[in-house]
C-alpha cells in the first residue's frame, strides 16, 4: 500500500506534501513530485494537505495510472524533504486537465 502522487502535481509544487511526511518519500521532477512506492508508509496524512488533490491512495481506481509513474521517477529524481518555493504561476495550472500529455517533464528537480 501507498500513496501516489496524480498529474494533478504537475506545475503546482506548492510542496505542503513535503513538509508533513514522516519518512521524507518525495522525490523531486522539474515540474511534479512523486512518491516512493516502498517507502510510503501508507500514513494518509499528505493527502489532505494537497492543494490541488493530486495525491491518492492506490486503493482509489484513479491512481491505477500514476503508480508506475511514481515508481519510476522516485529511483530517478532527487529526494526533497523541505517545501521550496511554489512557481509563480502555480495557481493558473491547478485547475486545469490532461496536464500529463501537456506538461509532463522527465527531467529531475533540485531535490532538498
Ligand atoms: S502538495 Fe500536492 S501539488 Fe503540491 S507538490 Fe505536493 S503533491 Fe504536488
Ligand atoms: S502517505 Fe504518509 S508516508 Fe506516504 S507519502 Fe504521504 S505522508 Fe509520506
Amino acid at each position: 500500500m501507498t500513496y501516489v502522487v496524480t498529474e494533478a502535481c504537475i506545475k503546482c509544487k506548492y510542496m505542503d506534501c513535503v513538509e508533513v511526511c514522516p519518512v521524507d518519500c518525495f522525490y523531486e521532477g522539474e515540474n511534479m513530485l512523486v512518491i516512493h512506492p516502498d517507502e510510503c508508509i501508507d500514513c494518509g496524512v499528505c493527502e489532505p494537505e494537497c492543494p490541488p488533490e493530486a495525491i491518492l491512495p492506490d486503493s482509489d481506481p484513479a491512481a491505477d495510472d500514476w503508480l508506475e509513474l511514481n515508481k519510476q521517477y522516485s529511483d530517478a529524481w532527487p529526494n526533497i524533504n523541505r517545501k521550496g518555493e511554489a512557481p509563480a504561476d502555480a495557481d493558473e495550472y491547478k485547475d486545469v486537465e490532461g496536464k500529463y500529455a501537456k506538461y509532463f517533464s522527465p527531467e529531475p528537480g533540485k531535490g532538498s
